[in-house]
């Protein structure tokens, strides 16, 4: 029965679509079908600016809505070959955007680690382990028996490399949490920050650097 309303009228055809579609998805015609479909709306959505906006509008909502990240979740979980050479194709022909990409997401998760290391070495909130400094942003990991260059070297690791190195050991004994000025203090003192030197446990230090 045809509907005059016509809000009705595409409720019927939606649900009439959709029945149909439950039985027959199966069928080997109807998949032929459905392809040529898909390929005859991408057609159109090249030459119609307006039906692709409308179009990708719609794409990008039920991509982040549960539905959706569900459904991609078992697509890569079924295809994860296929997404894997697609993902090797994809960064052979976008090296730029390939390297901004692993650089956002260093950015994004450098800051975690970090915390994570520190928080440990600190046995809980990060500090520096000889004036206290909190701020996270003043603080790196320090080898309590020195040789940390070297150390790096050995292991190839650079940057935030330690931190994971780090992690992925199990948290060795050996390093403690310093800011970046008594690091550095240690390092041109013999081993000592100046600020054990002031307070007299070290004695009172001979070395002076400008
Ligand atoms: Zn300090
Ligand atoms: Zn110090």
């Amino acid at each position: 029965m045809p509907y005059r309303d016509p809000i009705k009228a595409k409720e019927y055809n939606r649900k009439w679509a959709k029945n149909y579609y439950k039985k027959h998805k199966n069928e080997e015609h109807f998949k032929e079908k459905r392809k040529e479909w898909g390929k005859n709306t991408r057609k159109r959505l090249n030459t119609d600016v307006q039906r692709k906006e409308k179009y990708d509008k719609r794409r990008r909502e039920w991509c982040k809505s549960s539905k959706g990240l569900e459904s991609s979740r078992k697509w890569r979980e079924n295809n994860k070959e296929k997404l894997a050479l697609y993902m090797k194709e994809w960064q052979k022909n976008h090296p730029q955007q390939c390297r901004d990409a692993v650089k956002r997401c260093h950015q994004k998760r450098n800051p975690q680690i970090k915390i994570e290391v520190f928080t440990h070495y600190s046995n809980g909130t990060p500090k520096c382990a000889c004036c206290g400094e909190t701020e996270i942003r003043f603080l790196t990991i320090d080898h309590i028996n020195g040789g940390g260059n070297k150390q790096r070297k050995q292991l190839g690791l650079s940057g935030s490399g330690i931190y994971k190195w780090l992690i992925r050991n199990g948290f060795p004994e050996g390093y403690q949490v310093l800011c970046y000025s008594c690091n550095l203090g240690r390092a041109h003192n013999k081993g000592v920050c100046p600020h054990k030197d002031l307070s007299g446990e070290h004695g009172v230090s001979t070395t002076m650097f400008i």
